[in-house]
């Protein structure tokens, strides 16, 4: 069958009935500069050649291509190929769309960039961008996750973020938020809020998934290079949708190119342990803008859970609801279980420990490889390293 080009998102910024702006007026006309200044420097010589730059001298892009050779004999059946983003400065796909935006701020001449962060993942992605950029960020985090996650919490610190530490509420992920959107409708002007996924009002899923774009190009080229031909299948795990829309966009067109998307299953989707928004959910407004969404029968956001707290949201980047319902891409899940069987066999395969959001990908990979055949490929999008689990991982297995 033909795919029809997609031009996403439309000059309103959806995807489908997906995305848009659903935010007070004052808010739309913010959002609305971030486009203009955006689109403009998106088209810029001068901005593309200096992220190009930091891509390879700061990053260190490419990131390689790698071929699990004792996990795929292991296995028996497809051949399995990860491509490394935990081989990336701070250890993530992350510092790619976080650069971009430090760079944007810069451009528009803000004062300062505010953001949350859950686990502290895009707080230290974003606080890296800004000390190279030389801007002044605010992270706001909950304070149970403060004492929770105390590596992110000392890098911050050390990279020169201001850390708000937030009490109201169940002081986590969703009381960040609150508190960070607050700070930054105190001063849109002089502020910019930096989201961490493709998620939220136009154009920041279009904007963080442009910026992530170039693990998918990459991957394509190197795995032509290395096959000559494209794989069988392509799979990233699914939280926002990120990294998953980075290696995505650039495989669309490949109709012979099977995508699958992996959601957390958590204790089971028959549990209400889980954050398996596509699968489960209904569309909804949620954060302004629509989408894929977990909630209750008023509407609210249910509480979602993931063994890996980068994947535990409760609404999904518009662009993917868009390519399920146009059935483009697939989605399916992994629980907690098979996350960490994943988790162990990879480091023990392989040498390479995976993020636990990263082992969701390579659980789907594992699962499937056996039953497809040896001149098959399933390439995984390995988003990150996971030294950041490994001390949770060693206790809850008792090693
Ligand atoms: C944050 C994070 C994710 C989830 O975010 P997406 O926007 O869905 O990509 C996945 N993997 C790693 C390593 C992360 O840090």
């Amino acid at each position: 069958m033909k795919m029809p080009p997609i031009p996403m998102p439309d000059e309103n910024g959806f995807f489908g009935e997906y995305g848009g702006q659903f935010i007070p007026p004052e808010l739309k006309s913010v959002m609305d500069e971030i486009t203009a200044a955006y689109l403009e420097i998106r088209d810029s010589a001068a901005f593309q050649h200096e992220l190009h730059e930091l891509q390879s001298t700061y990053i260190g892009r490419p990131s390689p291509l790698f071929y699990a050779k004792r996990l795929s004999e292991h296995l028996g059946g497809a051949r399995i190929f990860l491509k490394r983003e935990d081989l990336n400065h701070t250890g993530a796909h992350k510092i790619n769309h976080c650069i971009g935006e430090a760079l944007l701020a810069k451009h528009m001449g803000k004062k300062k960039v505010l953001a949350e962060t859950g686990a502290g993942q895009h707080g230290v992605a974003l606080a890296t961008a800004c000390a190279l950029v030389g801007i002044p960020c605010e992270i706001h985090m909950g304070q149970v996750d403060i004492e929770k996650e105390h590596p992110n919490v000392t890098k911050m610190k050390i990279l020169g973020c201001k850390l708000v530490a937030v009490t109201r509420g169940t002081a986590t992920l969703k009381d960040a938020v609150d508190s960070a959107f607050e700070a930054y409708l105190q001063d849109p002007v002089n502020s910019i809020y930096a989201i961490g996924s493709v998620v939220g009002p136009h154009p920041f899923p279009m904007m963080v998934r442009d910026f992530q774009q170039v693990v998918g190009e990459e991957a394509r080229a190197q795995f032509l290079a290395l096959e000559g031909r494209l794989p069988t299948r392509i799979t990233a795990c699914v939280g926002g949708g990120s990294n998953a829309m980075g290696l995505f966009t650039a495989f669309l067109d490949d109709e012979d190119v099977q995508i699958v998307g992996v959601e957390p299953a958590g204790h089971g989707l028959d549990t209400p342990d889980h954050a398996a928004t596509l699968t489960l959910g209904a569309p909804g407004v949620l954060h302004g803008f629509k989408c894929y969404n977990l909630q209750d029968a008023q509407g609210n956001p249910l509480p979602v859970y993931s063994i890996a707290s980068g994947l535990d949201y409760p609404g999904v980047g518009p662009q993917h609801c868009f390519l399920k319902d146009i059935k483009r891409v697939d989605y399916a899940t992994a629980t907690d279980q098979e996350c960490l069987d994943a988790f162990m066999t990879l480091s023990r395969m392989e040498g390479i420990i995976p993020a636990l959001e990263s082992a969701h990908a390579v659980a789907y990979a594992m699962r499937e490889a056996p039953a497809m055949g040896r001149d098959q490929t399933i390439l995984v999008n390995l988003s990150g390293r996971g030294d950041k689990d490994a001390d949770f991982v060693a206790a809850r297995l008792g090693l």
